[in-house]
């Protein structure tokens, strides 16, 4: 085993870390963190210290860690047939399974699954296939995509300018022209406080009309959203926003892609964040939660009507131009058979459901007395708490003075346990793997509280 000074120099020598200061890093001024090993919700560092993750990583590890029945498939298939590609017809007993077992939990309109590795390379190829059905229906200028603002789409460049946060556009020359942004239905943080949940959504379908008008119907393709936003600050929408929505799109003839990246596979307590909200997408794109990120593996689920196009596309064209190496590829198959039977098996999306009820019950019991505490929030196993500096006014503080991150780094020094300071604005976020005891929540919200009034 490495030792820790050869590991950290090493790692600031030749590591380039995604989402991090690199500058700061590379100096030593940002520490290297290593995680050996995991088992259940905790993961344990080089220096065996044992940490409650109560972010799942990424809002990935939904089944937990150290599950055998997902590392043996995996190791069976590596075994067996560690590659084989899925282009042109070809596929796996894995791959082939696995959409069939998609398919059979997806929403009854839903047609085929495009399968992908990540979040981020889903919505390309989700925005290509929008651009490809117009062109097959002959309206070559209906294309621009609508995401909102603080919605997290990917890093590429569409899926980073579908993002809607100013970190993943500064310096990089995005939004590209073709993605408009919308108002983000973030009830919270309305302009107008005396506005009732009612008008706000009418706000946000008002916003959404204003942006068609100004662009023309007939220029936009598609609208991406997260049934709850995830990255942009864990926000459920107001009653009434999916329903109000969708109408609008429907009128205009623009298409509904679900990003289920987070929702999907049961974090909301239902198997898509689509059926919890009534939403009826054309395309859902899934990833992390559909491995448990055990390997990684992503999908585009594409409707009926969305298919029938892409065929006659075919029929006209040739074949689909579009295609990645690892599309399908067994290992992450075979790991997402597994963890869709084992979440089955184990009840787990109940479980999520239930314990995140309980952890959002425990949140607010704990904290919503606290001067500072502006709002808690959640839905199934996805919980935030936000900060304000002042309730009443709903001031918030100075992002300078980074109250999200400096709890975050209380919670882990003190309590030793991981919840993540989203990235825009100072909001606890909370999305532990769907195996989560009451216990355990507990832990969290003593430790989240600790915390809490250690630094405010
Ligand atoms: N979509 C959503 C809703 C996400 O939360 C993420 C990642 O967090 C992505 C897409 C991008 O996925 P990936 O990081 O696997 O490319």
């Amino acid at each position: 085993m490495l030792h820790n000074d050869q590991l950290d120099a090493w790692d600031r020598e030749n590591f380039f870390h995604p989402s991090t200061h690199l500058a700061q890093h590379a100096r030593g001024e940002s520490p290297t963190r290593v995680i050996r090993t995991a088992s259940g919700v905790h993961i344990e560092d080089r220096d065996g210290h044992k940490l409650l993750d109560a972010f799942a990583g990424l809002y990935c590890v939904n089944a937990g860690y150290g599950r055998p029945e997902i590392a043996d498939a995996i190791a069976d298939q590596a075994r067996e047939l560690a590659y084989y590609h899925s282009y042109v017809g070809h596929g796996t007993e894995a791959s082939i399974t696995l959409a069939k077992m998609i398919l059979d939990r997806a929403p009854a309109n839903m047609s085929k699954v495009y399968f992908g590795l990540g979040g981020s390379d889903a919505n390309e190829t989700n925005v290509k296939l929008l651009w490809y059905y117009n062109n097959i229906l002959g309206r070559p200028e209906k294309k621009k995509i609508i995401s909102r603002w603080r919605g997290y789409h990917g890093s590429g460049l569409v899926t980073g300018s579908l993002t809607g946060l100013e970190l993943f556009h500064k310096k990089f020359d995005l939004p590209l022209a073709q993605v408009i942004h919308t108002e983000a239905p973030y009830y919270f943080r309305r302009d107008d406080l005396d506005q009732s949940e009612a008008d706000f959504v009418a706000h946000c379908v008002a916003e959404l009309e204003a942006l068609i008008d100004r662009e023309g119907a007939g220029t936009i393709a598609g609208f991406i959203g997260e049934p709850v936003l995830g990255t942009g600050g864990i926000v459920p929408p107001p009653e009434g926003y999916w329903a109000a929505i969708q109408a609008v799109l429907k009128k205009h003839d623009i298409l509904l892609i679900a990003d289920e990246v987070v929702t999907g596979f049961g974090r909301l307590g239902t198997m898509f964040g689509s059926d919890h909200y009534g939403m009826t997408p054309d395309i859902i794109t899934i990833a992390k939660g559909l491995t448990s990120a055990y390997a990684p593996l992503s999908g585009s689920i594409v409707s009926d009507r969305v298919w029938k196009v892409l065929e006659q596309g075919t029929d006209e064209n040739g074949p689909i131009g579009h295609g990645w190496t690892y599309s399908a590829h067994p290992i992450g198959a075979a790991a997402g058979v597994a963890n869709l039977k084992l979440i089955d098996d184990l009840n787990l999306i109940e479980n999520a459901g239930k314990v995140g009820k309980y952890l959002q019950q425990g949140m607010k019991d704990a904290l919503s007395d606290h001067a500072h505490v502006g709002d808690i929030r959640g839905e199934g196993m996805l919980c935030a708490v936000e900060f304000v500096e002042d309730k009443d006014s709903r001031n918030f503080f100075d992002a300078a003075d980074k109250i999200g991150p400096q709890i975050s780094a209380k919670l882990l020094e003190q309590s030793k346990v991981i919840a993540r300071a989203m990235p825009q604005g100072d909001i606890l976020g909370f999305a532990p793997p769907f195996c989560l005891t009451r216990d355990e929540a507990d832990t969290v919200v003593a430790a989240t509280l600790r915390a809490v009034t250690s630094v405010l």
